[in-house]
């Protein structure tokens, strides 16, 4: 019988799991994580404006673990050794016949005064603070809010503006709806012209229409110096904000470093668009941890890649282990839903397509219909 071990219990591990549960009834499945939880991203934009609680977005594994047969390790991978067939975690070591790494990204945070700012998307403790903030603020009668993101420099799949731009015109609607948007300034800002250009051009002219729509001033173009305590310094200037929302550019996570995997030059692991890691037997990388040569430079970073990614990643480490050809490559798509909390804008891009749909009420309920789909697997 093989034992298939996956590291990260997120999109990535919990897709690759049930994949491979689903090719080989009888393998034996270990997975390592920290906790045995799963985080739903997605929708810690809307914690702040009360939408959801912070909670309820942190999900209990133990019966999607039972339901798969899945031998759960409560560990942190800290390196490989035996050419990946040993897992070196804090709490001992892993044999496995085949591997996949799903152990999700890692914010850059070397901007001078990061601690100035609050990094949404690390995680649901996070998105509460933003919402203790924001209750505060409104309580004092209103101040400043700045948002931005930036990117990981030589590695152009390593941002993630998306929630950015929903936390600001979700926060945006909500103020609107206790009717004190007068009272608050919002700021966006970005060292790029055209933030948000992965999406595509057309989508970039709508977010930035939006924004002017809504009164939220931008500071485009002008190369970040830093934070201090309630300021954002650029080299176009610095103004001052009660709260400062910053979400820094990705790079791969800090245990692959130690463990002698090949890096892509922005800290991810290297890999090809079979999910395979160049030059490693029966090793596969899926989701944020990866990087993968042959993919259009707007490849994004999203729970829907990893995804489909993991499918990947699942039928080549079966058919390596089983000495077919391994040789299934993962769909390249970006769908993005940008929620302003009462609405929302897709857009759609793969090889050939590049669509923007209209902003609508249909928008916000399929991403609320998304998650209850999603969802349900772990009740
Ligand atoms: C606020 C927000 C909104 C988003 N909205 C969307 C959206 O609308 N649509 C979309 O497609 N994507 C969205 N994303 C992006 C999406 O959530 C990520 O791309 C996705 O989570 C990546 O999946 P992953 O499996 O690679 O990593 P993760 O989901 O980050 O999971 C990583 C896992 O690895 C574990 N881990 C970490 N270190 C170790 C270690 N050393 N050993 C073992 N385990 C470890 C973690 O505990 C976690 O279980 C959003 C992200 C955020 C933050």
């Amino acid at each position: 019988m093989m034992n298939y071990t996956v590291i990260g219990a997120g999109f990535g591990g919990l897709t690759a799991l049930e994949a491979l549960r689903k090719l080989d009834p009888d393998a034996h499945l270990t997975l390592i994580a920290p906790k045995p939880e799963f985080v739903y991203f997605p929708s810690l934009i809307w914690v702040p404006t009360r939408l959801r609680k912070a909670d309820d977005l942190v999900l209990p594994l133990d019966h999607f673990l039972d339901g798969l047969r899945v031998d759960f390790q409560q560990a942190a991978a800290s390196g490989l050794k035996d050419g990946g067939r040993t897992v070196i975690t804090d709490k001992g070591e892993f044999a496995n016949d085949g591997l996949i790494i799903a152990s999700g990204g890692r914010f850059i945070r070397k901007l001078p005064g990061i601690e100035n700012a609050i990094v949404p998307c690390s995680g649901a403790k996070e998105a509460q603070q933003i919402h203790d903030r924001l209750h505060e603020m409104i309580a004092a009668g209103g101040g400043t809010i700045a948002m931005g993101f930036g990117g990981n420099p030589v590695e152009p799949s390593g941002v993630r503006g998306g929630p950015m731009f929903e936390f600001l015109f979700g926060i945006d609607t909500y103020l609107r709806k206790q009717g004190v948007r007068d009272s608050f300034r919002l700021v966006f800002f970005s060292p790029a012209p055209k933030p948000g250009i992965r999406m595509g051009e057309k989508a970039v002219d709508r977010l930035m229409a939006e924004m002017k729509t809504r009164g939220i001033e931008t500071h485009l173009g002008h190369k970040r110096k830093g934070f201090e305590p309630a300021k954002v310094k650029t080299e176009g200037g610095e103004f001052d904000a009660d709260m400062i929302l910053f979400m820094p550019g990705l790079t791969g996570p800090a245990w692959v470093q130690e463990a002698g995997l090949p890096l892509s030059p922005g800290g991810m692991v290297q890999a090809d668009m079979t999910c395979r890691v160049q030059g490693w037997d029966k090793t596969y990388v899926v989701g944020d941890s990866g990087s993968y040569a042959g993919g259009p430079d707007w490849m994004p970073k999203q729970a829907h890649m990893a995804d489909l990614q993991a499918r990947a990643a699942a039928k080549n480490l079966i058919a390596e282990c089983e000495g077919r050809p391994a040789n299934e490559t993962f769909r390249v798509e970006l769908i993005c839903i940008v929620d302003t909390m009462d609405s929302g804008t897709m857009v759609y891009r793969d090889l050939k397509r590049n669509v923007l749909f209209p902003r609508s009420v249909l928008g916000h309920w399929s991403k609320r219909l998304f998650e209850r789909h999603y969802l349900s697997e772990f009740k």
